[in-house]
């Protein structure tokens, strides 16, 4: 195993610090490591994987499609880009979509439709257009998208940093009303922040966000790379708020496990400001990726994914709580939405990374968000006996961290009722 690890630092840049198993093969939930162990998926890849890997029908699909042709760039029609593009248009509602490749080149092409739009039809000025940007948001690590992080580590020797963006506090819409200006063309937000640690919104703040960008003639932008198709038990998480955004990102999933496919959707009125040679991508909707991309679509329509996602979700969620009983004082806060969830560990008894690390000697893989967040994002097509198997994994992790706590008189016992608040 270390053989691995160590050629990967010794030859890659360092710009991660993985957790130390080292993937050999997977087969939807399941993960086995050079050395034959098996593991349980709770991360899937941040969404990536949220078909499960390697899932047959999208394995068969791409196999399809290597038989004809893979790349041909746009300067040519083909014969899966259509059929994909208006599958997108079916289950998004929006009547048109550009495809890219990873969700950080989708986020640039949104950023640049913004941008154009407030010029060609808001009338702002062009280089005066403002996109507003809420704090602890996570949109990738382009130089512009990094330029309004709030992360430092992100920005810190990485100027000079583009301008044009204006931050809001995440939820509050006084800090919305009072970021606005004339020139303001978009609000660029997650419908859930996942990087800040699986962040719900307040109930009731996407309405009223929707109402203000009607009003102020303002572009909605919905980055839905981790949170669309199903991870929060619906489609798209903005149907949790009874919006529906101006422009919608996407990514991760799109790609069904098998290969980097993100896309930015919204009707014609706003997409139209792309003219030929205005933007594009060598990549982006290539024959292979497109097809790989419909196919996924349809698994998990007639799979029924979304439904598992928010019926499982619940499940994950509500025996994730009990533990958090269990274990006090070691958990702050159970949170997410459909099979999303992020447990947040209390830092005066012990760091995510710590617990992430147990879990994987234990069999489970999970993911660490800031230092104390253990983020829970399993394949859409997992079982509620693997969920159950996973967690009383994380269960026996937990008590075992929190008797170790108790002996040692490390805890302020808290009364039960704020823990589970
Ligand atoms: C992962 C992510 C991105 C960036 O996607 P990449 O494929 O890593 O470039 C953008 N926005 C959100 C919300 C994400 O979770």
């Amino acid at each position: 195993m270390n053989e691995y690890i160590e050629r990967e630092a010794k030859y890659g840049a360092r710009n991660y610090a993985p957790v130390h198993v080292v993937v050999d093969h997977a087969k939807d939930c399941l993960v086995w490591d050079v050395d034959g162990r098996e593991y349980i998926d709770m991360m899937s890849a941040y969404s990536a994987v949220s078909h499960g890997h390697l899932h047959p029908r999208i394995v068969a699909a791409a196999h399809r499609q290597l038989a004809k042709v893979a790349v041909t760039s746009r300067a040519y029609f083909g014969t899966t880009l259509g059929p994909f593009l208006e599958k997108l248009s079916q289950v998004t509602g929006f009547e048109r979509a550009l495809p890219m490749n990873t969700g950080a080149e989708a986020v640039e092409t949104a950023i640049k439709l913004a941008r154009r739009w407030g010029n060609r039809v808001k009338g702002v000025f062009d280089g005066k257009q403002e996109i507003l940007v809420a704090r602890g948001n996570f949109h990738g690590r382009t130089s512009t998208i990094v330029s309004f992080s709030s992360e430092d580590s992100y920005r810190d020797g990485f100027g000079p940093l583009a301008t044009g963006f204006r931050h809001f506090d995440y939820g509050d819409m006084d800090s919305i009303r009072a970021a606005t200006t004339a020139n303001t063309c978009a609000v660029l937000l997650e419908p859930i922040q996942g990087e800040a640690g699986v962040l719900v919104p307040p109930a009731g703040f996407f309405k009223e966000l929707r109402e203000w960008c009607t009003a102020n003639d303002i572009l909605l932008v919905d980055d839905e790379v981790q949170a669309g198709l199903g991870r929060t038990g619906k489609w798209f998480a903005f149907e949790h708020e009874g919006i529906r955004p101006d422009v919608l990102i996407l990514g991760k999933a799109l790609g069904a496990g098998v290969l980097p496919v993100s896309a930015v959707c919204a009707d014609a009125k706003v997409m139209d400001v792309f003219t030929p040679n205005s933007h594009g991508s060598t990549f982006g909707g290539n024959a292979l990726a497109a097809a790989v991309a419909l196919e996924g679509l349809k698994v998990l329509e007639e799979e029924k994914l979304v439904e598992r996602s928010a019926e499982l979700g619940e499940h994950l969620i509500e025996r994730l709580r009990d533990v958090q009983v269990e274990a006090r004082p070691l958990i702050r806060d159970v949170r997410g939405r459909g099979l999303w969830v992020g447990v947040d560990i209390d830092p005066r008894y012990a760091t995510a990374r710590e617990l992430v690390e147990a879990l994987a000697a234990n069999g489970v893989l999970s993911k660490e968000t800031h230092e104390t967040v253990i983020r829970f994002a399993p394949p859409l097509t997992i079982t509620r006996e693997m969920i159950d198997r996973a967690v009383d994994i994380f269960r026996k992790v937990a008590m075992e961290k929190a008797a170790t706590l108790r002996r040692e008189g490390n805890t302020k016992e808290v009364p039960l009722a704020a823990v589970v608040d």
